[in-house]
C-alpha cells in the first residue's frame, strides 16, 4: 500500500493528461465533473492512506481489505466511463492518447494492487470491461483486434496479481513466524544470559565488545558501559599471561581460527587471576556483512574449571601412581618407547626394583603401613635419582627407574649402591622403624635398537637372578640369564600338563634310627620326567611350579600318591612328604586335602615337611594351618633347618615333631669344628623342645658314628640309600638289616 500516494498522483495526472488532450473535443462540464470525481477519489484513498500509515504494512483488516475493494471499483468505474463516453467523440489522436492512457491504467493499477488481488480484479474488469465496450461501439477498423488484446491483457494482469498476492502472502506468512521466532529467540537469550552458567559475548571486527549483558561484565570484573568497546585481548591480556605459557599459547591459538574465518568449536583457554586458574571453553563463529565479510563474531564462554580439572586428575591418574605420585607402569613403558624409538637412540639403562620382605610388612603390620612404606620407599628412590632420571611405581612393590644417558657399569653400579643403602636406613612407618630390603635388576639398552619388552624382559630377567641370588643385591642382565628365563618359561608351559600327562613319579629315601639302625619311614620326594627336557631335578623345577601357581595341584597329586604307597608298607612306618608355600596359603582346602589324602592311614605315620622360607611368607597363617593338622595327629617336620633366618622364632611358636638339620651343616661335619658345634646346638635345642632330630645327606659312615654319639635320632642320606622307586622298598627293607650295622658301623649288641 505504500504506492498509494504514487498511485493516487498517476490518477490525477492522468485526468489531467486527458483534460488537456480532449478539452476542445468534448463537453467541459463532462470533463470538469469527471476530474473532480477522480480527484475526490484520489484524495479519500489518500486520506485511508494518511490514516492508516503507521501500521505495519504486513498487517491489513478484513475491513481495510473491502475497502480497497470498493475504493478500487469505483476508481476503475470512473476510469471506464472515460473511454464508453469519449472514444466514439474525439479524434484519433485523442483516440490513442486514451487508449494508451487506459491501458496504462489497466496494466499499472492491476500490478500497483496486486498485494489486494480482489481488488486488483475489480479494478482490472471494470476498467477492462469498460474499454472493451468502448471499442466495440467506436466503429474504429482495428477495434475487434484491439478488443481481443485488451481482453487478453486483462487476464494476464489479473492471474499475474493473484500468483504474486500468493507468493507475497507466503512472504509474510514466512516472514511473521520469523518474527515471531525472533522474539522467542530474544526472549531465550535474555533469559540465558540471566540464568545460564554459560557466557555470551560479541566482537566486533576488532576484537572489541560489543554486544555485552550485565553478567559478561560483572564476571569480567568491570561494568557494562566499561566493557562496550573494550578490545577483549586487552583487557584479558594479564590474566591469559598469568596463566602461564600454555595460556598464551592456547589464546595465540584462538585468535588464530578466529582470523582464519571459520567457526571455533569448544576451544580451552585458560585465564589465572586471584582466584587461581580457571579453564573456559570458548565456541564462536564469524558474523558476515551483506559483502560476506567478517563484521564481528558471537559466541559462547563456558567455564569448564571443574570438569577440566576432573580431567587433568583422570589423565594423571591414568599416567601416575595415586599412591607414591610417580610415574605408573603405562606411562613408564610409553616413555621408554618414545626414548628408545628417537633418534639418534640415546643409551638408557632400566632398574627394576622389588622390595625383598615387603609382604611380612603387609602381613604383619597391615596394608596401611604397607602403603606407607611404599610411599617412604617412592621418595627415598626419588631422592636419590637423578633429575634426568624417572622413577616409577609398576605396582605392588616393584618399583623402577629409567636412566637416561650414558652411564657405564661402574656409575649404574654406584647408583644402585646408593639406592639400597638409602632403602636400608630404617623407615618410620607408624612409629616403628623397618629397614627394606630390595633386589635390583638392570638393563642396559643396545644400539642395536632394543624393544621396550625386550629391555623390561631382561631387566626382569636380571631382578630374578638378583632375587634367587639371596636379595639385596643388584644384578647386570646377561645374555646366559635370557637362556635361564627361557627355559623357566619353556618349564613353566610343560608343567602345566605333568600332572594329567602321568608325568611325576615319587622316589623313597628311608629314615633310619641311629640306635640301632631301625627303619623308621621314608621320605616322598618328587621326580619330574620330560620327554623333552628329560629328568628335571626338584630344586630346579619346585620354585617354577610355585611361581606359576601350579603347586597346589601338583601337591595334592604328590599327597595322594604318597599316602597310596604309604599305605602298602609295613604299619609304623612314617612317611614324610614335602610341602611347599603356595599350598599353605589354602589354608582349609589344604587341610582338607591333607585328611582326604591320609584317610587309609593313621595320622601319626604321615609327617608334613615344611621349609623354613614357606613359612617366612605368612607366619600367621602357616601357623594356624600346621595347629590344625597337629590337633588332627598329623606330625610337622621343619625341613632343611639352618638354611632360614629366624628358626628359632618358629620354633617357639609352633612346636614342630620333628627336625631336620640341613645337609650343608652334616657335611662339614666330621672335618671343620665349627660345624660340629652348631650341629651339637641344633641337637641339644631340639632335645630341649622335645622333637624328632633327623640328619639330612648322611653320606659316611664317620658321620652317623658321630651323629649318634650326639644324640641325633634319625640319619637320612645316600649312606643309608638313594631315594627309591616304590617298587624299590620291599627290597630296600628286606635288605637293610643285613647291612645296616656294617653301614652304619653300629656296635653289636645293639641291632636290632
Ligand atoms: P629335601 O626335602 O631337603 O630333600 C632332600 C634332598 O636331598 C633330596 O633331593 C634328596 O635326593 C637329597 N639327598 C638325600 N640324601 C642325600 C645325600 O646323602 N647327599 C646329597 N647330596 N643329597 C641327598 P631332591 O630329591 O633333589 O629334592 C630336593 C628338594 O626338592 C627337597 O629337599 C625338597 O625341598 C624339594 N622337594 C622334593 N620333592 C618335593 C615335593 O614333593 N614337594 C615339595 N614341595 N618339595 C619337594
Ligand atoms: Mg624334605
Ligand atoms: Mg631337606
Amino acid at each position: 500500500m505504500h504506492l498509494t500516494p504514487l498511485a493516487m498522483a498517476v490518477n490525477v495526472a492522468n485526468a489531467g493528461v486527458i483534460c488537456l488532450v480532449t478539452w476542445s473535443q468534448v463537453s467541459h462540464t463532462f470533463l470538469l465533473g469527471w476530474s473532480a470525481a477522480i480527484c475526490g477519489l484520489a484524495a479519500l484513498g489518500l486520506r485511508g492512506w494518511l490514516h492508516g500509515r503507521g501500521r505495519s504494512r504486513r498487517t491489513a483488516s478484513m475491513r481495510g481489505m473491502r475497502r480497497a475493494v470498493v475504493q478500487a471499483s469505483a476508481l476503475s468505474a470512473l476510469w471506464a466511463v472515460l473511454p464508453l463516453s469519449l472514444l466514439a467523440k474525439v479524434d484519433t489522436g485523442a483516440q490513442f492518447i486514451v487508449g494508451m492512457v487506459v491501458t496504462g491504467m489497466v496494466c499499472a493499477g492491476g500490478f500497483a494492487l496486486s498485494t489486494v488481488p480482489a481488488a486488483a480484479t475489480a479494478w482490472v474488469v471494470m476498467l477492462g470491461t469498460g474499454s472493451v465496450l468502448a471499442l466495440w461501439r467506436s466503429g474504429m477498423s482495428v477495434a475487434g483486434g484491439a478488443a481481443l488484446m485488451l481482453g487478453l491483457y486483462c487476464c494476464i494482469v489479473i492471474f499475474s496479481a493473484w500468483s504474486w498476492a500468493r507468493s507475497f502472502g507466503a512472504r509474510l506468512v514466512a516472514e511473521a513466524r520469523a518474527d515471531r521466532q525472533n522474539e522467542v529467540i530474544g526472549l531465550l537469550l535474555r533469559d540465558f544470559e540471566d540464568h545460564a552458567s554459560d557466557l555470551l559475548w560479541e566482537l566486533d571486527a576488532r576484537g572489541r565488545f560489543r554486544h555485552v549483558s550485565q553478567r559478561l561484565a560483572s564476571t569480567l570484573g568491570v561494568t557494562s558501559g566499561v566493557l562496550r568497546g573494550l578490545s577483549a585481548t586487552r583487557l584479558l591480556s594479564r590474566a591469559i599471561a598469568n596463566a602461564g605459557e600454555d595460556g598464551v599459547a592456547r589464546w595465540a591459538a584462538l585468535q588464530q581460527l578466529m582470523a582464519r574465518g571459520t567457526a571455533v568449536r569448544e576451544h580451552l583457554v585458560a585465564f589465572a587471576g586471584v582466584d587461581g586458574l580457571s579453564w573456559w571453553s570458548i565456541s564462536t563463529h564469524p558474523l558476515l556483512d551483506a559483502k560476506g565479510c567478517t563484521e564481528g563474531w558471537r559466541g559462547v564462554a563456558a567455564n569448564v574449571t571443574d570438569k577440566h580439572q576432573a580431567h587433568l586428575r583422570l589423565t594423571w591418574l591414568a599416567h601416575n601412581d595415586a599412591l607414591t605420585g610417580l610415574v605408573n607402569r603405562t606411562q613408564f613403558r610409553e616413555l621408554l618407547q618414545t626414548l628408545l624409538a628417537g633418534a639418534p637412540v640415546q643409551p638408557l639403562a632400566v632398574a627394576l626394583i622389588d622390595l625383598d620382605d615387603f609382604k611380612q610388612v603387609n602381613d604383619s603390620l597391615g596394608h596401611a603401613a604397607g602403603d606407607e612404606l611404599l610411599r617412604l620407599v617412592g621418595e627415598r628412590l626419588l631422592s636419590v635419582a637423578r633429575r634426568s632420571d624417572t622413577v616409577a611405581r609398576l605396582g605392588g612393590d616393584e618399583f623402577a627407574i629409567l636412566v637416561r644417558g650414558a652411564a657405564s657399569p661402574a656409575e649404574l653400579s654406584a647408583l644402585c649402591g646408593r639406592l639400597l643403602d638409602a632403602l636400608a636406613a630404617p623407615c618410620e612407618v607408624f612409629d616403628l622403624a623397618i629397614a627394606t630390603r630390595a633386589s635390583i635388576g638392570i638393563a642396559v639398552t643396545s644400539a642395536d635398537g632394543s624393544g621396550v619388552d625386550s629391555v623390561m624382559n631382561h631387566a626382569d630377567v636380571a631382578l630374578y637372578e638378583a632375587k634367587h641370588s639371596g636379595g639385596q643385591r643388584w644384578c647386570f642382565f646377561e645374555p646366559a640369564m635370557a637362556d635361564a628365563g627361557r627355559r623357566r618359561n619353556a618349564l613353566a608351559a610343560s608343567l602345566r600338563h605333568a600332572v594329567e600327562r602321568g608325568e611325576f613319579s615319587l622316589v623313597y629315601q628311608p629314615q633310619v634310627s641311629s640306635g640301632d639302625g631301625r627303619v623308621c619311614g621314608f621320605e616322598a620326594l618328587l621326580r619330574w620326567q620330560h620327554d623333552e627336557h628329560g629328568q628335571v631335578s626338584p630344586t630346579e623345577f619346585i620354585p617354577i611350579a610355585e611361581a606359576a601357581g601350579l603347586m597346589p595341584e601338583i601337591g595334592a597329586w604328590v599327597l595322594a600318591e604318597a599316602c597310596r604307597q604309604a599305605a602298602l608298607w609295613p604299619s609304623g612306618l612314617t612317611v614324610s612328604i614335602n610341602v611347599s608355600a603356595a599350598q599353605l596359603e589354602g589354608k582349609q582346602s589344604f587341610i582338607e586335602c591333607v585328611e582326604e589324602a591320609a584317610h587309609g592311614l593313621r595320622p601319626e605315620t604321615v609327617e608334613l615337611e615344611i621349609t623354613e622360607s614357606a613359612l617366612v611368607d605368612d607366619v600367621d597363617g602357616a601357623v594356624t594351618t600346621l595347629r590344625a593338622l597337629r590337633a588332627k595327629g598329623f606330625r610337622v617336620a621343619l625341613d632343611d633347618f639352618g638354611t632360614g633366618y629366624s628358626a628359632l622364632g618358629y620354633l617357639r611358636q609352633l612346636p614342630f615333631n620333628t627336625l631336620k638339620i640341613d645337609r650343608s651343616f652334616i657335611r662339614d661335619i666330621v672335618n671343620d669344628g665349627e660345624s660340629r658345634v652348631l650341629v651339637e646346638t641344633i641337637l641339644a635345642m631340639s632335645r630341649g623342645f622335645g622333637m624328632t632330630a633327623v640328619a639330612e645327606g648322611v653320606e659316611r659312615p664317620e658321620e652317623a658314628e658321630m651323629l649318634r654319639a650326639r644324640g641325633c635320632d634319625l640319619l637320612q642320606g645316600y649312606l643309608v640309600s638313594q631315594p627309591l622307586a616304590a617298587d624299590q622298598v620291599g627290597t630296600f627293607l628286606a635288605e637293610w638289616p643285613k647291612r645296616a650295622q656294617d653301614t652304619l658301623r653300629l656296635p653289636a649288641p645293639h641291632m636290632a
